[in-house]
Order: C-alpha cells, then sequence, then structure tokens
C-alpha cells in the first residue's frame, strides 16, 4: 500500500510527490502525459502545457513572494535531482504610472524578502529597454538573477523525474475515482486500481469537472486565450535581452524557442470577464480550441503598442489554457474528509507555477502529518465549497 497518492503530476502535485519521496514516503504519482494529438485526446489536459511561466519574488502579496522566493532557491536542486533544466534567469520586470500604490506594495514586498533588484523612472526605463515604449509618468521595478521564467512542461518533468528518481510509482492514466474505504482510499484510473493510505488531489482545472473530491470547492475555473508571435533575424537580435514583463494590463514572456523550432514572444492578460468552464466537457471544448478571437485582437493592440518592432509581423496564433482561483487567493492545502483520507492542492491563482514548488511541499507536509515548517499559515490555505 502507498503512503500518499497524488493525482495530478503538474506544476504543485508533481512538486508535492518529490517532496514527499524526500520525506521517506511510498508514493504514487497520477500523471497523465500530455496528449501527441489535442484534438483526438478524450482525457484531461493540463495548464502546463507551454514553454514559459514568469518567475519572479516581486509580487504585491506577501504570500505570494515568499513562497516564490523558497521555490525559486530550490530551481537548481531540482534541476540536479532530476537532471533536466527549465529555468531561465532573464529577469522580470513590473511597471505602472509612477508613484501608483500597486508600485508601492511590489516595491515594499519585495524589499522586505531581500530581493535584489533596481528602480527605474522613466528615463531609466527607456535608457535600459530601448525596444520597449513607455508612456511618460513611467516607473519600473526590475529583478535580475532571481527572475526570469521557467519551462512549465519541463518544470513538471523534472518534478516527476525527481519523484520518480526518489522512489515513486508513476501512472500514465487520468483517475477516474477517488473513494475513502476502509484504512485508506483507492483510486481507480481505467486500468487499475491503487490502494493507498491517503489520496492528494491535485488535478488544477480539471478537480471538480471530473468528479475527485468528495464534492465541489469554490473553484472557478477561467478560459485564458494566449497570443504568440514568432520572431526570427533583426527583431529576435533587437529582443534578446528582454526581460519577462508585467504590465500595461498584461504579462509577456520574451523570445522563448518552442517544440516545433520557432521562436515566440508571448503576451496574455486574463480577466473575470473571460468564459467560466464548469464541466468536463467545457474544459475539453476550449483547450481543443483557438481561443477568443477578442482576446487576439487586443492583446496584439498591447504588445505591438509596447513593443513597436512586432508591428506587421504576420506569423500570430493562440494556444488555450485554463486559470483556477480560490476565494482568498491562496492555493487551497487542505484535508477534505474528516480522517484525513483525501487532501487537496489546488489553486494556482494564475500565478501558480513560479511558487509551485512551495505550495506543493507544503501539500507534503500536510499528507504526511509532519510538523508545519512552512511560512503561511494552514488556515490561510483552507478548502472551500460553492
Ligand atoms: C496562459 C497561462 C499563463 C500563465 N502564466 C503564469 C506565469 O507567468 N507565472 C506563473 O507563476 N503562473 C502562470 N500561470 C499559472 C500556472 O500555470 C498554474 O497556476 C499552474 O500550472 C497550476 O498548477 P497545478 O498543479 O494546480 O495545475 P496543472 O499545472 O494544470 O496540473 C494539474 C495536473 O493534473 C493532471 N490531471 C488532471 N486531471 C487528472 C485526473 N483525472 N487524473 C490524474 N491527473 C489529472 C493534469 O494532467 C495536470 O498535470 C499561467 C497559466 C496559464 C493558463
Amino acid at each position: 500500500m502507498h503512503s500518499t497518492i497524488v493525482v495530478g503530476g503538474g506544476l504543485i502535485g508533481a512538486a508535492a510527490a518529490r517532496h514527499l519521496t524526500r520525506m521517506g514516503e511510498e508514493v504514487a504519482l497520477i500523471a497523465p502525459e500530455e496528449p501527441k494529438d489535442r484534438q483526438g485526446h478524450t482525457g484531461v489536459f493540463a495548464s502546463h502545457y507551454d514553454e514559459g511561466r514568469i518567475t519572479r519574488i516581486l509580487d504585491p502579496d506577501a504570500a505570494w513572494a515568499t513562497t516564490a522566493a523558497r521555490s525559486i532557491a530550490r530551481y537548481a536542486e531540482i534541476e540536479a535531482d532530476s537532471g533536466i533544466p527549465f529555468f531561465s534567469p532573464a529577469g522580470f520586470l513590473y511597471f505602472k504610472a509612477a508613484g501608483s500604490d500597486a508600485l508601492a506594495m511590489y516595491d515594499s514586498v519585495g524589499t522586505s524578502l531581500g530581493a535584489q533588484f533596481d528602480r527605474l523612472d522613466t528615463a531609466g526605463l527607456r535608457g535600459r529597454f530601448p525596444y520597449l515604449s513607455f508612456p511618460d509618468d513611467t516607473a519600473g521595478l526590475h529583478e535580475h538573477e532571481t527572475a526570469g521564467y521557467v519551462s512549465p512542461r519541463k518544470l513538471a518533468a523534472a518534478q516527476i523525474e525527481a519523484a520518480r528518481r526518489g522512489g515513486a510509482t508513476l501512472v500514465r492514466s487520468p483517475a477516474v475515482r477517488v473513494t475513502p474505504v476502509t484504512g485508506g482510499v483507492e483510486v481507480e484510473t481505467a486500468e487499475i486500481t491503487l490502494r493507498g493510505r491517503r489520496a492528494l488531489v491535485a488535478a488544477g482545472g480539471f478537480t471538480n469537472a471530473w468528479g475527485l473530491v468528495p464534492k465541489p470547492l469554490d473553484l472557478k475555473v477561467f478560459a485564458r486565450t494566449v497570443v504568440l508571435i514568432r520572431v526570427e533575424g533583426a527583431v529576435l537580435a533587437e529582443l534578446a535581452d528582454m526581460p519577462s514583463l508585467v504590465g500595461a494590463g498584461a504579462y509577456l514572456l520574451p523570445p522563448i524557442r518552442y517544440p516545433d523550432g520557432q521562436v515566440y514572444v508571448k503576451i496574455g492578460v486574463g480577466t473575470d470577464a473571460d468564459e467560466r468552464l464548469e464541466t468536463a466537457a467545457d474544459l475539453d471544448r476550449w483547450f481543443k480550441g483557438t481561443g477568443s478571437a477578442d482576446n487576439r485582437a487586443e492583446f496584439l493592440e498591447i504588445i505591438t503598442t509596447l513593443i513597436p518592432c512586432l508591428k506587421g509581423l504576420d506569423a500570430v496564433h493562440t494556444d488555450t489554457c485554463v486559470t483556477s482561483y480560490s476565494p482568498h487567493g491562496l492555493p487551497m492545502i487542505d484535508w477534505l474528509d474528516d480522517d484525513h483520507r483525501i487532501a487537496v492542492a489546488v489553486a494556482g491563482n494564475g500565478k501558480g507555477a513560479k511558487s509551485s514548488d512551495d505550495w506543493g511541499y507544503a501539500a507534503a507536509l500536510l499528507v504526511s502529518g509532519r510538523d508545519w515548517d512552512h511560512p503561511i499559515a494552514p488556515d490561510r490555505l483552507r478548502a472551500a465549497y460553492s
């Protein structure tokens, strides 16, 4: 019997599995692979099928900044444990109207955690990033070595590989049922039934829709569209030192090479106006689609205004993804039953990648029953129900 069955080998679940194996637990990790043919796929999808997620300590929320800092500090360990590199320290730039409250919050949280960053006024921004077009009276914070982007695809692979090397049993087909039984829990896939003392459900946007938790969580799953512009030649050279960015109401990833061999700059926004996805059919339709045409037009306008050298490039495409939100803004990492047989670790709140290793650590502490050796109090991570 496994001590913990982790359902979901995404950024949080695979991190939890790695930490559990380091704690000496006997772990089974149910981690379906990314589909090779999206249209013909009949299983689940995930929010880590991409090559760029911004990572940074700077954040207006101290809990997110703290968990990001702790995760970033462990990136080298995860890369060494797995042999899979995933972090590119391209830096991170946050910019906003000079004197704005948001800028002050990023600054004070970053300062309190000892993050290394520069404060730039409009002239400083224009001098440092000549390829970006900033409005007058803009100020920015530029974080260096600790920030940039991770490949979420490779980060998930690295966590899974490190867990496997640590002794975890890997199952590659999705769980269809998680059932409490006498003395533990059973997790069924189409092929096998696993038995463990407890299960940790970390199935991201699929957690409610696939009925993996005893009762539905208050988890808002939003349909997100991103726009990617292919860059090469002189434009690629001009953007060679571009950092990851948050500003102009959007987030942007610098030029990154994708599995098709091409290099793309990416933009996304993500607001409450985006469609809510509730059912397995909703999720399936969204992941097989091309996203919102309105978003495509709107995001292209933002990115070409901010980065004028991208104007006129016509190799543009969209991709789809989902983000999952909790009511309290932090992941829900909690037991779902009085007997402590089923726990959950879900809700990246649109920025779960950067902090995922540390949320996985918190989940591993919870399910292993160890002392709560984590800076975020467990009562801030409670499960909420709709
Ligand atoms: C477009 C976009 C841009 C983003 N940008 C950023 C960013 O710049 N920085 C940042 O920090 N975060 C970013 N995020 C958020 C980040 O990607 C998520 O917060 C993070 O992936 C959440 O991790 P997770 O483990 O909860 O979910 P996921 O990473 O989606 O993992 C869930 C896992 O569960 C598995 N699963 C689902 N159903 C089952 C089942 N039935 N049985 C077994 N396994 C199952 C899936 O295969 C998947 O591997 C972005 C998200 C999106 C969509």
